[in-house]
């Protein structure tokens, strides 16, 4: 008997909801009728939970001197910097014969030879440091404000490595020369790249792309990334950012459509660049246009750098890190002398200004406060190169690199 009442109970109740949802005379009752909507619809899927990510400073000691059973110790010898530009997901499509290939070739690796080289500097007891860790700016006794190399704190018998990552724009050109087109978030909320496989397939991978493959390897390493910190990401701002089309474009006449789509690019790659920044990487200027630092007036320079700041600044924050575009010191020598160039790019907040070398050479200035820095490039050219083992014998035999089922036959410089 009692269930028989509950049933009716039931029954007058759905009715009664019914006859609501039925009548739409009354604001009241659309009210209701929006009620009975939403009580339909399945619960809404919960955002799944970032997982913590932990970030520590190099340069403090663990307390004690050990964390999670690891002993720490000081380390002030030379860090390391390497650095690459996107990596190649499918060669099929780089190496195909079009004009583009020998440059291809020159600078870039593959995502099979960028996860022998990660699996290398981890078996060589490197570490990464985020490169913003290893100076600091501070002031001297008489005032004037120098940058120091910081002491840091390595678990003991590790080496320090930089890496930083240049031209993570995914620039138009690369899309049809099989390189990712964007990071996305996964559906774990994990950074991924997606693109299309030669057939033109939608793909979305952390296997692919060179910023979800490091945080793939240091999620299975740990011990690679003591402090959490993942490669300085170098970009520019002509063609957007990440894959994401968030420049203006000063060449055309820009209509609301343009500026809507460009906005809404900008919401796109916000929760990538913050999730980014959550796991440890960081970013710097690779300059706007990539223009070239030792040969453009001076003019064309600071409108160049305003618009990196308005543009791409104004996206991933402040940095104290340039990269300078094809190595090109300002004012032609940045070591020598410290040219008006050079002034400029320091007053505009730069402190760790990198170019590209045979070593990870590195020099404090005297005269600025400012420290500029080499980096070495695993790539085609050094990967072919008779010097190969001399420059980056510390890193990798390139004999185990070498990615020959990938790469057209130009040879190599090696025995
Ligand atoms: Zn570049």
């Amino acid at each position: 008997m009692k269930q028989l009442t509950a049933l009716l109970l039931a029954l007058a109740l759905l009715l009664g909801l019914a006859a609501c949802g039925g009548n739409n005379d009354g604001p009241d009752q659309s009210a209701d009728a929006e009620n009975t909507r939403e009580q339909e619809l399945p619960a809404p899927e919960p955002e799944p939970e970032p997982e913590p990510y932990d970030i520590y400073d190099p340069t403090v000691m663990p307390e004690g001197g050990t964390r999670d059973g690891v002993t720490y110790a000081a380390y002030d010898g030379i860090v390391e910097h390497l650095f690459i530009h996107p990596v190649i997901a499918y060669p099929e499509l780089a190496f195909d014969g079009d004009s583009q290939e020998k440059g291809l070739d020159d600078y870039m690796i593959t995502a099979t030879e960028y996860r022998r080289i990660l699996e290398s500097v981890y078996e060589r007891g490197y570490v990464l440091v985020d490169i913003a860790d290893v100076w600091s700016e501070t002031t001297d006794e008489s005032g004037k404000a120098v940058m120091v190399r910081n002491t840091l704190y390595l678990p003991e018998g590790k080496k320090p490595l930089i890496l930083s990552y240049d031209d993570t724009n995914y620039y138009e050109y690369m899309l049809e020369n099989g390189f990712a087109y964007k990071l996305i978030l996964d559906e774990d909320r994990k950074i991924a790249s997606w693109g299309r496989d030669p057939q033109g397939n939608e793909v979305v991978s952390r296997d692919l792309d060179a910023i979800p493959m490091l945080d793939k390897f240091v999620e299975e390493h740990p011990d690679f990334s003591p402090f959490g910190a993942k490669a300085c990401l170098s970009v520019t701002g002509y063609e957007g950012l990440l894959g994401y089309r968030t420049q203006t474009d000063h060449t055309v006449e820009w209509t609301d459509e343009m500026e809507a789509y460009r906005q809404s690019e900008i919401e796109a790659v916000k929760p990538i660049i913050a999730e980014l920044k959550r796991t440890g990487w960081t970013f710097g200027s690779h300059t706007f246009g990539h223009i070239r630092l030792g040969t453009l007036g001076m003019e064309k320079i600071q409108s160049d750098t305003q618009r990196w700041f308005d543009e791409v600044g104004s996206l991933v924050g402040p940095t104290n890190v340039l990269f300078y575009p094809h190595g090109e010191r300002p004012d032609g020598d940045d070591w020598q002398n410290t040219g008006p160039v050079f002034q400029y790019l320091q007053s505009q907040g730069f402190r760790i200004l990198c170019s590209v070398g045979i070593e990870s050479f590195s020099y404090i200035k005297k005269d600025i406060c400012a420290v500029i820095c080499d980096r070495l490039h695993p790539d085609g050219t050094t990967l072919r190169s008779k010097y190969v083992d001399q420059r980056y014998g510390q890193f990798y035999d390139v004999r185990e690199i070498f990615d020959w089922d990938a790469r057209p036959d130009y040879g190599v410089n090696w025995q």
